[in-house]
């Protein structure tokens, strides 16, 4: 079975499902694999070294809006701004988790906390693997991460 998503393309996977600790906050994702997968299966991600990045363990899944869903919990974030005010810090007021935000990076999307996710059983997604970016020299590295991208 899995043989046989595997030559579909994506259209046939099912949407990752994620949240915060409580349960309060839920949300689900779309996988697109020709941009989230490398040819191995593994989730391409991005580790950054920034403060707050570092501070949360925040292991980075950045998507579009188009395919983020949030299901629950809207009442439940609540948002923390810091530096040039741009990201939109997001965390449950209840449990404390950072499952996702707008980062500075992608004001029109989100980036996913893959450790918030749900990938035991996901068919098409077989790995994690993250690249890390320089976040602490944000101005000077934030070009290249755009490059890599295949979503803008
Ligand atoms: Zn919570």
């Amino acid at each position: 079975m899995n043989a046989v998503n595997a030559e579909a393309g994506g259209a046939d996977d099912p949407p990752v499902a994620g949240g915060c600790h409580c349960g309060a906050v839920r949300f689900e994702v779309d996988l697109d694999r020709a941009q989230d997968l490398d040819g191995e299966g593994r989730l391409r991600l991005t580790e950054c070294n920034c403060s707050i990045c570092s501070a949360t363990g925040f292991l980075h899944w950045i998507v579009p809006a188009s395919r983020f869903r949030l299901l629950a919990g809207e009442q439940a974030l609540t948002e923390y701004r810091f530096g040039t005010g741009a990201a939109r810090h997001l965390f449950c007021s209840r449990c404390g988790v950072k499952s996702f935000y707008v980062p500075r990076s992608h004001p029109d999307g989100f980036s996913v906390n893959a450790r918030c996710v749900s990938l035991e059983d996901h068919p098409s997604i077989h790995e994690l693997v993250a690249e890390p970016f320089d976040g602490r020299q944000w101005e000077e590295n934030i070009a290249a991460l755009h490059e890599k991208e295949r979503w803008r």
